[in-house]
């Protein structure tokens, strides 16, 4: 069914690049094309964790285990959480390192930079076509032109949306937009935080820290290149960005802004909010799950193109359970047209996704403005 198509793969994010290893591996034709201007144009952010039955099974079928044990970053999968005045409320550190592959508790984690190189590498030269963003696509016959900012287009059988939370592939897929969850998030990004706040560098200790109650949620993660990331999270109405009044490019209003918000929070967090010169706000949306699209001929969606959910630790990871199902589904012979395979995949993704999403969309309080009771439920369902 791949024989003598042109696939086009819209991202170059975990989900896409997986995808086109897969589709390779098999003899497809794919190209990957992606919004960035090159491989190094911008740092992806902190850490993720890969699970034994998703991520890391995935990349076991994409041959790609051995670059992932050489790229992981051992000992980062360890957990800790404070309440706001700094006591440690759990410590999960002597636990750490006693997993390992193979154990289905083991998540280990990687630097997102990491991942995109080892997925990159793990492509035929020149699969990935930098600086390519996608601006429309237009129908002609059986196949799709890719339109292009930088002046040029592609032609492709087969599309598959890649590209994120805000792509736009997936209008010609779905009418349905995205929603506001109720909670947003100030990230931070500190470069040197050994020298920049160095008692909250200790606290975190290379690994995932998270302190949640009166309220509010700050969480903590080690970059692969030494610096370090940090989400504070509240519940907001919508478009509270805008309406806020602080302007985000202008670090000391967004300061100001934390330290009254976390007034009751020990100096330690506000040493962190001190040693930060980079904000991003960032509503979290999602796609209402419930009624699924009229599957297409040739045009599909993976990651969080298909299914955008709150953060709860499973977004990479299911953008690389998408992009398995969706190979297998185009190369196993059990379908004789490309509507009928990603019709299949698309049951298997819904059906994994929409009860994630639900959830993480109703646990949205206790992530963003936990009270006690939260903070002890989640506290045992971690024990
Ligand atoms: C604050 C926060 C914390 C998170 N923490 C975790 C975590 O710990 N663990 C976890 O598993 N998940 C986490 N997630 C979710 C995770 O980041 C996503 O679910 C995951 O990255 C989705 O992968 P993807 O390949 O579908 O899309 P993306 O990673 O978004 O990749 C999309 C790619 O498409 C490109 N692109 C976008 N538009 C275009 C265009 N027009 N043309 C061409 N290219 C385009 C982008 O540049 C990007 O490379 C977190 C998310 C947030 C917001």
């Amino acid at each position: 069914m791949l024989q003598h198509k042109n696939i086009a793969i819209v991202g170059g994010g975990p989900g896409g690049l997986t995808l086109a290893r897969l589709l390779q591996l098999k003899g497809a034709q794919v190209k990957v094309y992606e919004r960035d201007h090159s491989q190094a144009a911008r740092v992806q952010g902190a850490i993720v964790d890969l699970h034994f039955d998703s991520g890391l099974k995935v990349m076991e079928a994409a041959g790609l285990m051995d670059a992932f044990k050489a790229s992981y970053m051992p000992g980062a999968d360890k957990f800790r959480l404070l309440d706001p005045k700094g006591n440690v409320l759990m410590d999960d550190g002597n636990q750490a390192g006693k997993a390992t592959f193979g154990d289905p508790h083991f998540r280990p984690e990687i630097d997102r930079g990491a991942l995109r190189d080892l997925l990159i590498d793990g492509l035929l030269p020149d699969t990935v076509v930098w600086d390519s963003q996608l601006l429309s696509l237009n129908q002609t016959d059986n196949q799709w032109e890719l339109q292009f900012k930088n002046g040029k287009s592609a032609i492709a059988d087969l599309v598959i949306g890649a590209d994120g939370y805000r792509s736009p592939v997936r209008k010609y897929v779905t009418d349905v937009n995205a929603l506001y969850s109720g909670a947003t998030i100030i990230q931070g990004e500190i470069d040197h935080p050994e020298i920049a706040c160095p008692e909250f560098f200790a606290l975190v200790n290379q690994a995932n820290l998270m302190a949640m109650g009166a309220g509010a949620t700050i969480a903590a993660q080690p970059r692969g290149d030494g610096g370090l990331t940090f989400y504070a999270a509240f519940l907001h109405p919508e478009n509270w960005v805008k309406t806020s009044g602080i302007d985000f490019n202008q670090p000391e209003e967004v300061r100001t802004f934390l330290n009254e918000h976390y007034q009751q929070w020990d100096g330690i967090f506000h040493s962190l909010f001190a040693a930060c010169t980079q904000f991003v706000p960032r509503p979290l949306n999602y796609f209402p799950l419930e009624n699924r699209w009229v599957t297409k001929n040739n045009i599909t969606l993976i990651g969080d193109a298909a299914h955008l959910m709150p953060p709860n630790g499973e977004g990479v990871n299911l953008a690389m359970q998408d992009a398995l199902d969706l190979s297998e589904c185009l190369s196993n012979g059990s379908f004789t047209n490309l509507h009928d395979a990603i019709a299949a995949y698309e049951t298997m993704m819904f059906e994994r996704a929409v009860p994630l999403c639900k959830e993480s969309v109703e646990g949205i309080s206790d992530f963003a403005a936990p009270d006690d009771e939260s903070v002890k439920e989640l506290i045992k369902m971690l024990s």
